[in-house]
């Protein structure tokens, strides 16, 4: 077992909550905001994250951090930092303790840098979810639930993505390593019964935010009084989910097991780049710097998730408008980023790009 100083409680811990969840990822934004959610419902939570530095690193310990004040002491969490593709430690964690559900979040994420390194998404994201799912069969795992993405739609004609829909044309690395995911998903669903669901994320933005993303690049850049790179007429439009949203469909695919199935998690409706500029504007309170570029070759002018698969079979609906999204959001910049966590712009993640994710 890695002896981090994150680790937090002793091997062989008793399962003192409802249910054991292994969280892969669980310093990350959205996998701090799951555990945090099963955290307060009175959950048990074991969290797996390398600590990579993709984003500055102080972003994922302050996430840390306000998991362990937030976590009351009859609750349990557990931190260990460690790569899930590394098998002795993987197996060790299981072994120590035991988790009945697995919330695999950690990934390497992005879709721009995985074109320049397609190696390290191909070692995280396949191998590490293969490694996950192969101990979740071999521990008799309940349900085995992990992120996916929309990326997976890369070369759909359609701009209304639904699960139906035949995909097999992802355009980056990072949406091939998502879609291998899903293949095998399937296949250990086939072989083992291990029942799983895949969920393929829109574009996820809100407090912890990953500041590679354009949700937390805008606000960043409109608040310092910095240039923002419109690609287009500002026509383009995207589904953008609140975390919380995301967080309540997580936590419905956890507690309803399907055999195997793959969801659709996003807002269900889409909002333009001009519209999200000045929605931005109105909560900083301050104008943008726009510098109009022409569009990017292979971007899509408009996608929406087609979320009534996850209406049907969860009960999955999100109900955060993108109007209080970006206000929320700006709230915790201001009173959390900029106070506590504040980080160099040269030291975030690269580049000016549209959401990616
Ligand atoms: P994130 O980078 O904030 O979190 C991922 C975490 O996984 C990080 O803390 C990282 O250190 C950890 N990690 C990566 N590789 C690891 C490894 N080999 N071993 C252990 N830990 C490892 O990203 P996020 O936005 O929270 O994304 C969570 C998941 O959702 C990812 O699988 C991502 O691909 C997927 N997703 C996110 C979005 C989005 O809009 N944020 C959209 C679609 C899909």
């Amino acid at each position: 077992i890695n002896s981090s100083p994150h680790r937090r409680a002793s091997a062989m811990s008793p399962h003192l909550g409802l249910k054991k969840v292994l969280v892969t990822g669980g310093a990350g934004f959205i996998g701090s905001s799951v555990a945090m959610h099963l955290l307060a419902r009175g959950d048990s939570v074991v969290i797996v994250d390398e600590m990579n530095d993709y984003y500055d690193v102080r972003i994922k310990e302050n996430n840390l951090r306000r998991l362990r004040e937030m976590c009351p002491p009859e609750h349990h969490l557990v931190v260990y930092v460690g790569d899930i593709c590394d098998e002795e430690f993987m197996l060790s964690v299981f072994e120590a303790e035991r988790p009945r559900w697995v919330c695999h979040m950690a990934a390497r994420a992005g879709v721009r840098p995985s074109i320049q390194d397609p190696f390290v998404y191909i070692h995280s994201n396949i191998r590490g979810t293969t490694h996950l799912m192969e101990l979740s069969h071999k521990f008799g795992i309940e349900n085995f639930v992990f992120a996916s993405s929309s990326s997976v739609y890369g070369g759909s004609k359609s701009t209304f993505f639904s699960e139906d829909e035949c995909v097999d044309n992802p355009v980056s690395p990072y949406a091939a390593s998502k879609k291998a995911c899903e293949l095998l998903a399937y296949t250990y669903h086939h072989l083992y019964r291990l029942n799983v669901t895949g969920l393929r994320f829109f574009t996820v933005y809100g407090p912890r935010g990953r500041p590679d993303m354009a949700p937390f690049k805008f606000i960043d850049r409109v608040s310092r009084g910095l240039e923002l790179q419109q690609f287009g007429d500002g026509s383009s439009s995207r589904d953008y989910t609140y975390i919380d949203d995301i967080v309540d469909g997580i936590v419905r695919a956890i507690d309803r097991p399907y055999p195997y199935q793959v969801f659709n998690l996003g807002k269900g409706s889409g909002t333009s780049l001009r519209e999200f500029i000045s929605i931005v504007e109105k909560h900083v309170g301050r104008d943008a710097i726009v510098n109009v570029l022409p569009d990017q070759p292979g971007d899509v002018p408009y996608t929406c998730a087609d979320v009534s698969k996850a209406y049907d079979l969860l009960g999955y609906s999100a109900t955060v408008s993108f109007d209080e999204g970006i206000r929320r959001t700006v709230r915790w910049y201001e009173d959390e980023y900029v106070k506590n966590i504040c980080v160099e712009p040269e030291t975030q993640a690269n580049g000016m790009g549209r959401a990616a994710s």
